[in-house]
C-alpha cells in the first residue's frame, strides 16, 4: 500500500533563495531578483529607478532582506529555501513497512456445533427428516435445508 502525501508548505516559496541572492547581487539594479520571484511589477519599477540612478538603494535593501530570509515572492511566500526545491508540489511517496508475513493459517476444521436442544415441538410443527430442524407442518420445503418435507 502506497500513500502519496503532498506536503503543504504554502508559506515557503519554491523559488531558490540562492538564485534570488545571486540575481540581486549581480543584476539587482535591474530588478532581476524581483523578476525571478514573479514580482515583475516592482522589478520594472526597480529597473526604472535604476535608470534614474536611485535603484541601488532598493537593491541594497532587497539584498539585506534576502539575506535575512524575509524576501517574498509574488504569492507572498517567503523565499527561504536555499536549494529552491519546490517542496509544495513534490509528492513524497510514503511506503509503510510491509507487515511481517503471516504464518500460514492452519486449515480451520469444520465447525461441529453442538446440537441445540431440540425445541419444543408445537402442534403445527414437525421435524425435518433431512436436517432435523423444527419446521411448520404447512410448508412444503424445509426452510433450513430445502428438502421436501414428507407430510
Ligand atoms: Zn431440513
Amino acid at each position: 500500500m502506497t500513500t502519496v502525501v503532498y506536503v503543504q508548505q504554502s508559506s515557503v516559496s519554491p523559488y531558490s533563495r540562492t538564485v534570488a541572492l545571486l540575481l540581486c547581487l549581480f543584476l539587482g539594479g535591474f530588478g532581476a531578483h524581483r523578476f525571478y520571484v514573479g514580482k515583475s511589477g516592482s522589478g520594472i519599477l526597480l529597473l526604472l529607478l535604476s535608470l534614474c540612478g536611485f535603484g541601488f538603494l532598493w537593491f541594497i535593501i532587497d539584498l539585506i532582506i534576502i539575506l535575512a530570509g524575509s524576501f517574498t515572492d509574488s504569492m507572498g511566500r517567503i523565499v527561504s529555501s536555499w536549494d529552491g526545491s519546490p517542496k509544495s508540489t513534490t509528492p513524497i511517496i510514503v511506503t509503510p513497512p510491509s507487515p511481517p508475513p503471516h504464518p500460514p493459517q492452519p486449515p480451520v476444521p469444520p465447525q461441529h456445533f453442538p446440537s441445540p436442544p431440540p425445541p419444543q415441538k408445537q402442534a403445527d410443527e414437525m421435524f425435518c427428516n433431512t436436517c432435523g430442524a423444527l419446521v411448520k407442518k404447512d410448508v412444503t420445503f424445509c426452510r433450513h435445508c430445502g428438502a421436501a418435507l414428507q407430510q
